[in-house]
């Protein structure tokens, strides 16, 4: 069967083993960060709906399930913001009722997080990754160029409202890039609504992979040490690079098509596919060779080496 709307599993450098649920359209999301790995923001909007039909996210999600080993996280993530999409609670009920004890992860913008249907979705989710990046207007229109009329402190206060109704475990995430959010004044706000928010985890985390805007660079550890320091937050991680040593459990025969799904929602190197994929070098080179001269996908070099991505229309 051709999945269109779950995709991997890939080995997230956060989560283990984790099968990803697209529940947007690409790309549709209520902010356009300038480091986005799935490319530009072409539907800036804040109206949630049924973006991807229902039936067809249950019927691939089950088709899955019947005929794979367990993935250790079903994580909602992919061509945009998850939260906008109507169906979420309802997509994570049913992952409940089918199979209780697999983990529900769900990464989002918080941009939506004070809507109560939104509220309603996450708190069936066993974990909540929310992304703050700023609490400064200045910092927050520069990184994230948001659709207009979302106030980064509400956020920030939503969040912290979140987290003291939430049962499950929220790790909330900050990417930093020098130049454009890691000023003092803006540092230090963060670590406000970050000591505020008390999250059980704070993950600090830079560009790994091409973002939407040219330019822009990662900051080097050095960099993510001092904004630890700074945050002087107990339980703070510095994301690494991607988990090179996590193997996936689940071999996937149709390679073509899972190559084509794991890169059309990020970039990856052939090593990222590797070890997301688990298919031999020579299959995997032979596919990205047919698909590059097929004009499906390109590669373009960076730092971490060659990121191929699908060709979007
Ligand atoms: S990084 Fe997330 S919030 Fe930002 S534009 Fe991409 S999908 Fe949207």
């Amino acid at each position: 069967m051709k999945y269109h709307y779950i995709f991997g599993p890939v080995p997230s450098r956060r989560l283990g083993i984790s099968l990803g649920i697209d529940l947007v359209t690409h790309k549709t999301c209520s902010m356009d960060c300038i480091y986005c790995e799935c490319g530009k923001t072409t539907e800036l909007t804040l109206d949630q709906k049924e973006y991807v039909p229902f039936k067809e996210v249950i019927r691939e999600l089950d088709h899955f399930l019947e005929h794979n080993p367990d993935p250790d996280y079903i994580t909602f993530s992919g061509s945009g913001e998850p939260t906008l999409n109507l169906c979420l609670c309802r997509v994570i009920s049913h992952i409940k009722l089918k199979r209780p004890h697999i983990n529900v992860a769900v990464l989002t913008n918080s941009t939506l997080i004070q809507n109560p249907s939104v509220r309603q979705a996450l708190l069936k989710a066993d974990l909540v990754l929310p992304s703050l990046d700023a609490v400064s207007k200045k910092a927050f229109s520069r990184i994230n160029r948001p659709h207009h009329g979302i106030d980064p402190k509400k956020i920030a206060r939503e969040i912290e409202s979140f987290a003291k109704e939430f049962k499950g475990r929220i790790w909330l995430e900050v990417l930093i890039l020098p130049g454009i959010n890691d000023a003092p004044s803006d540092l230090m706000e963060l670590k406000e609504a970050i000591h505020r928010i008390n999250p059980d985890r704070l993950q600090i985390n830079t560009l790994d992979r091409p973002g939407t805007m040219a330019g822009i660079k990662p900051a080097s550890k050095p960099d993510l040490e001092r904004v630890a320091k700074i945050f002087d937050f107990p339980a703070t991680e510095i994301i690494a690079k991607a988990g090179r040593d996590i193997k996936t459990r689940a071999k996937r025969d149709d390679i073509r098509d899972a190559v084509m799904e794991t890169i059309h929602r990020r970039p990856c190197t052939k090593e990222d596919l590797l070890k997301t994929l688990g298919v031999a070098e020579e299959m995997l080179d032979n596919c990205i060779n047919d698909l590059l001269d097929e004009k499906l996908i390109t590669g373009k070099s960076e730092t971490r080496g060659i990121f191929f991505q699908t060709v979007k229309e």
